[in-house]
């Protein structure tokens, strides 16, 4: 089963289909062409990866453009086998004074429907705050967020550069926002900076999930701690390697939560950077990182639980988990 829990729109932009829109757009095509502007050459640090996912933000400067590329991240999580697409976007970086942030969110949305329609796959998404906006943006994005919640919007995220910007106050009220509509709350932490910024996440900005979290088992109290109150880790083994949060992808520290009984779910961060699509992931799980039958059929039904997905569409998975695995 492919439940990908942690997915960038922005990292999601075919090559060709970028060519096409920059053309579109009057935008000059990058002297190394669209591929290799947009896809990591191999392991750096955080700050270089989220520059390559950056190459791709003058591609948003349409709607016509954020429908598509939308349109296409869940059509090619379909095509892949996928069951579920959660899919995260910064809308604040791609507002002007000819789009709002509601504008551009339903386009996003628009697209996702579609896509869902014809491949039957369903999807949604979670819009991102980013760490490097003011609290004023960010308050902005999470009332647009609530406003579409249930509208296609399920959940509120916060990205962006954990080093530079590790302080999670600056945060809270944009949080208060989006739980107060009932949106699904997941943060980025602990990817770049220590264990303890995960527990924050959960304790100040009230996040049920949190992204990466690759540090939390540096800190044996913390990852006691991660098990003990339920937390959901989204883990993806491939992007922690490009960004420097691993230095190989056998030293993933998935076994460890997995042994210290932390809750787990899949992502492929940003597949299109990194040319590792979530099947790609599941497979690290199982040849790389030891993962079993069993405990990829525990991952899958973390996975449905988790998920920012509603009620009917929850049991439809359940029960495709079922039918796969033949046991209710
Ligand atoms: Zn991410």
């Amino acid at each position: 089963m492919l439940v990908d829990l942690h997915s960038h729109l922005e990292g999601r932009v075919r090559p060709d289909t970028a060519s096409e829109l920059a053309r579109a757009a009057g935008l000059p095509d990058p002297p190394e062409g669209w591929d290799a502007a947009l896809r990591l050459d191999g392991p750096g640090d955080l700050t270089v990866y989220l520059q390559k996912v950056a190459a791709s933000y003058p591609l948003f400067a349409r709607l016509e453009a954020i429908e598509r590329i939308a349109r296409e991240a869940v059509e090619d999580a379909a095509a892949a086998g996928g069951d579920y697409l959660e899919l995260r976007f910064g809308p604040a970086t791609h507002v002007d004074r000819d789009r709002d942030a509601r504008e551009v969110v339903r386009a996003a949305v628009r697209g996702m429907r579609d896509a869902s329609r014809s491949t039957g796959m369903p999807s949604g998404l979670v819009i991102a705050a980013l760490r490097h906006h003011d609290a004023a943006t960010n308050d902005e994005m999470a009332r647009v967020a609530a406003q579409l919640a249930g509208d296609g919007v399920v959940g509120f995220d916060l990205a962006g550069d954990e080093l530079l910007f590790p302080r999670l106050e600056p945060y809270r009220s944009s949080f208060a926002i989006a739980r107060a509509a009932g949106l699904g709350l997941t943060c980025h932490a602990a990817e770049a900076a220590g264990a303890r910024a995960a527990r924050q996440a959960v304790e100040l900005l009230g996040a049920a999930r949190i992204g990466h979290g690759a540090h939390i088992v540096d800190d044996p109290e913390v990852l006691t701690w991660a098990a003990d109150a339920g937390v959901v880790v989204e883990i993806c083994p491939t992007s922690n390697r490009y960004t420097g949060a691993i230095a190989e992808l056998a030293a993933h520290p998935a076994p460890r939560f997995r042994d210290a009984g932390v809750r787990t779910v899949l992502g492929d961060d940003n597949p299109v950077q990194t040319g590792a699509d979530l099947a790609h992931e599941r497979t690290v799980l199982v040849e790389v990182l030891g993962w079993t039958p069993d405990a990829l059929r525990a991952l899958d039904r973390t996975s449905i639980d988790a998920a920012f997905l509603s009620d009917s569409e929850r049991r439809e998975l359940l029960d495709r988990l079922a039918a796969e695995t033949g046991s209710p």
